[in-house]
């Protein structure tokens, strides 16, 4: 049993008592039973746990062993530098890679490190780019070394040598006071929601995975959301492919999320709605880019949309570069989609976005992007505060009942949001056990 003293919650300074994996108890002045461990939070909040909408785990503990090229201005050299640091025969992977066209191949990686394996992931997570040495390792011979979407393949034949600390990442998560995830990973295969379930993670976890996925064989321990729909940024499929997948994941009972970041997606994805029909839990992922005729439409079907508004700080200065002036105010819309109805909930989408949700409150709050899209802090908040299987559907409460996935802040709410930051997470509870304390 765990006793808090003094939390702030809702507004008022109460206690709350937490039994097994539920909040027993919240009242004033609660005794304390004997062998309980008391926490006094010094009138700090204490908050449900928050919930990343979008992340992905296995790409997190991956990044969190290798070489970040993110901001680098010589890939080259960060390469080389790497390479000089590892022992002989290791792989070297590298993320965070911002280069567009064909400015990265198996040719001009080979003439960089020539001697190990090395393979770079752009920082969309899309494509992967291997070096000679890298396809040999792993019995491709590809003549580009340009790989789309063979996430699945290369953790079948690297990762198994080289373990992902998952445990790390859960740690890390839970400092920020993080106590659930989504999953987004299309997940072709149980590979990977086996190691999530079994992986030791501080936070309880909704896995998405390919609409073809059979969920029913999957491992324990998980809940399963949508079925992820992916739609390339660049070069999208049929339409009676994009309605194939749907009635796929109909025909496993499942809703679907639909990944789309460019006008063109969107349009596409509305259109197999329209053909299909929506169904409780159906999801736009990012909405990147949602032009202003179109959110009438999304609202009328249904849909919630996750979205990044750290990707609107993060990714300024790029989107400033690369994105047409008339499209920059309709990129991660968040304010006019809630003025007009549509449930909002946030992910971080990391390791391709920073993985701190305080940032993203903050972004939301603070964007110079779209500022008409700018949320107050509690509606900031409010979108890492919704139920994991209903993302968007109002913040959860700290009441008796619930359950004990907890975040408790060292200030007040309204001092703490005058400045969001992960430093202001105290404890966290994941489950009615501590997994984090400051
Ligand atoms: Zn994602």
């Amino acid at each position: 049993m765990l006793l808090f003293k003094n939390v702030e919650v809702e507004g008022q300074v109460i206690d709350v008592r937490v039994a097994q994996t539920t909040v027993a108890e919240v009242g004033p002045e609660l005794s304390v039973v004997p062998g309980e461990d008391v926490i006094d939070g010094g009138g700090g909040a204490l908050l449900p746990g928050l919930h990343d909408h979008h992340a992905h785990l296995l790409a997190m503990a991956a990044a969190d062993r290798s070489v970040q090229l993110a901001g680098a201005t010589d890939v080259a050299t960060s390469l080389r530098a790497a390479d000089r640091r590892l022992p002989p025969g290791a792989w070297l992977r590298a993320v965070g890679w911002g280069g567009s066209g064909g400015d990265l191949d198996r040719e001009t990686l080979n003439a960089v490190v020539p001697h190990r394996p090395v393979r770079v992931q752009h920082r969309s997570g899309a494509l992967w780019v291997l070096n000679s040495a890298a396809l040999q390792r792993i019995g491709l011979d590809d003549p580009t070394g340009r790989l789309f979407g063979s996430d699945a393949l290369l953790r079948s034949r690297i990762d198994v040598a080289e373990p992902l600390d998952l445990p790390a990442v859960g740690r890390r998560l839970a400092s920020y006071g993080v106590t659930g995830i989504t999953d987004a990973t299309a997940f072709s295969d149980m590979s990977g929601p086996e190691l999530l379930a079994g992986g030791g993670l501080s936070q309880r976890l909704v896995l998405m995975g390919a609409p073809d996925l059979a969920v029913d064989s999957g491992p324990g321990g998980v809940v399963w959301g949508p079925a992820k729909v992916m739609l390339a940024d660049h070069t999208l499929p049929p339409l009676n492919d994009v309605i194939e997948q749907f009635q796929i994941a109909r025909s496993r009972h499942r809703s679907v999320a639909v990944h789309s970041v460019t006008a063109a997606s969107l349009v596409l994805a509305l259109t197999a709605w329209d053909e299909v029909g929506t169904r409780s839990g159906d999801r736009i992922e990012h909405g990147a880019v949602i032009p202003a005729d179109l959110i009438a439409r999304i609202a009328d079907i249904g849909l919630t949309v996750v979205t990044q508004p750290n990707f609107v700080v993060e990714r300024e200065d790029q989107y400033r570069a690369e994105i047409d002036a008339d499209e920059l105010d309709s990129l991660y819309r968040c304010r006019t989609l809630l003025d007009a109805g549509i449930p909002v909930a946030f992910g971080t989408d990391a390791p391709f976005g920073d993985a701190d949700p305080w940032r993203a409150v903050d972004g939301a709050v603070e964007r110079a992007l779209g500022p008409a899209e700018r949320l107050d802090p509690i509606r900031a908040l409010a979108c890492f505060l919704s139920s994991p299987i209903q993302p968007g559907g109002g913040p959860r409460r700290v009441r008796p009942g619930e359950r004990a996935d907890l975040c408790l802040l060292h200030e007040p709410l309204a001092g703490a949001l005058r400045e969001p930051s992960a430093e202001l997470v105290a404890v966290t509870v994941w489950n009615g056990t501590a997994v984090h304390n400051d």
